[in-house]
């Protein structure tokens, strides 16, 4: 067993502290990766309060992760010792279903779904049509540690024209914005919208920027307006200003809401022209209805996406790699962890924590 050092938390009212644990020694296709960094993601703060009523404890957040090779299994000829790599939010998946065969297990649809970097398989033994875990563990412990071990089909390479820390949101917040922006065809002259400006939102920005698409950002706080504009966007528009939004009804192409809890998508699906689909990668719980006269009237959609494959994760590293895209980050301690999700649920972080984990090996 390796032993290592994270940060967890032991229930949902307890704050991320110090946890010593062990992992598996790599099989023979599993890499061992010191971990240098790893991103704070919104959904980490959901978990360890347990607000998708799903998490196992202790939990061990992280799946923003950019590290080191150490060590491979014997039969790895993908990664040598010193590369640098990433992992996002998936570290095995069933292998066989339908989506996995053709490149998707973000969609993974075996019995307990894909394995999570933490907090265990998507659908757990007790969730599972077969009442078993085929990954024979309830519980994975993520990024927010020294040392990661996964199979080497779910490990990244880092382009070399990528800053190692302002690399890791890619490997969620990236994928989760650049995978549905391709999925519904996003291209140059294209009319997009992003609602939210937070980790995933200036991501989006950025993305869709470089895509060569018109973009509007809808945030709710006038103060983000010179941000959004550094960013790339062309217009920013406060959300509830139902003046600037009228004359731009049947207008776009693609929005794409980040906002990460339940909320009211019906001013924006307005928005969209006859045919374009509103995508909701924020929020992973009930939204408001929408008004079914609307969307009906002019065949729009709504529509959710769930992070992206690995596929499409190496694809949108190579892409920010080649048009110069980096997450906007404030390195952090461990220390500074549990502030930073104070931080994170005011809205007060530009945008995205990334924590060096230097500081956990200190
Ligand atoms: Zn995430
Ligand atoms: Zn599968």
């Amino acid at each position: 067993m390796i032993k290592a050092v994270g940060y967890a938390a032991k229930n949902a009212h307890d704050k991320l502290g110090r946890f010593e644990f062990q992992r598996e020694e790599p099989g023979a296709s599993d890499i061992q990766i010191e971990v240098l960094y790893c991103g704070v993601c919104h959904s980490d703060i959901h978990q360890v309060k347990n607000e998708w009523k799903n998490t196992v404890y202790p939990c061990l957040p992280g799946h923003e992760v950019v590290g080191r090779v150490t060590r491979t299994g014997t039969s790895v000829t993908t990664f040598k010792p010193g590369d640098i790599v990433g992992v996002g939010c998936m570290i095995d998946s069933c292998r066989t279903c339908d989506p996995c065969q053709h490149g998707e297990e973000n969609y993974c649809e075996g019995p307990n779904s894909w394995l999570a970097t933490y907090n265990g398989p998507m659908v757990p033994a007790k969730k599972a049509p077969t009442g078993e875990n085929m990954y024979g563990r309830d519980n994975t412990f993520g990024g927010y540690s020294t040392v990661l071990v996964v199979n080497e089909d779910f490990v990244l390479a880092i382009p070399a024209g990528l800053a190692p820390d302002a690399a890791a949101p890619i490997l969620c917040a990236g994928v989760t914005t650049y995978s549905p922006m391709k999925h519904w065809g996003v291209k140059a002259g294209d009319k997009v919208g992003v609602v939210g400006l937070g980790g995933l939102g200036h991501l989006a920005v950025k993305i869709a920027v470089a895509l060569g698409a018109e973009v509007t950002v809808f945030t709710t706080s006038k103060d983000k307006e010179d941000d959004a504009v550094m960013l790339g966007a062309e217009h920013v528009l406060v959300e509830d200003d139902k003046k600037a939004l009228k004359p731009l009804k049947g207008t776009f192409d693609f929005i794409l809401s980040t906002v990460p809890e339940s909320h009211d998508v019906n001013p924006f699906v307005a928005l969209l022209k006859r045919d374009k689909t509103l995508v909701v990668v924020g929020a992973l719980e009930p939204l408001k209805p929408v008004n079914n006269m609307e969307a009906a009237a002019h065949r729009k959609s709504v529509a959710g996406s769930m992070i992206g494959s690995i596929a499409e994760t190496a694809e949108v590293l190579a892409f920010c790699a080649e048009h110069g895209i980096a997450p906007e980050i404030e390195l952090i301690d461990i220390e500074a962890v549990n502030d930073a999700y104070k931080r994170i649920e005011r809205g007060d972080v530009r945008f995205r924590y990334v924590i060096n984990m230097a500081s956990l090996r200190a």
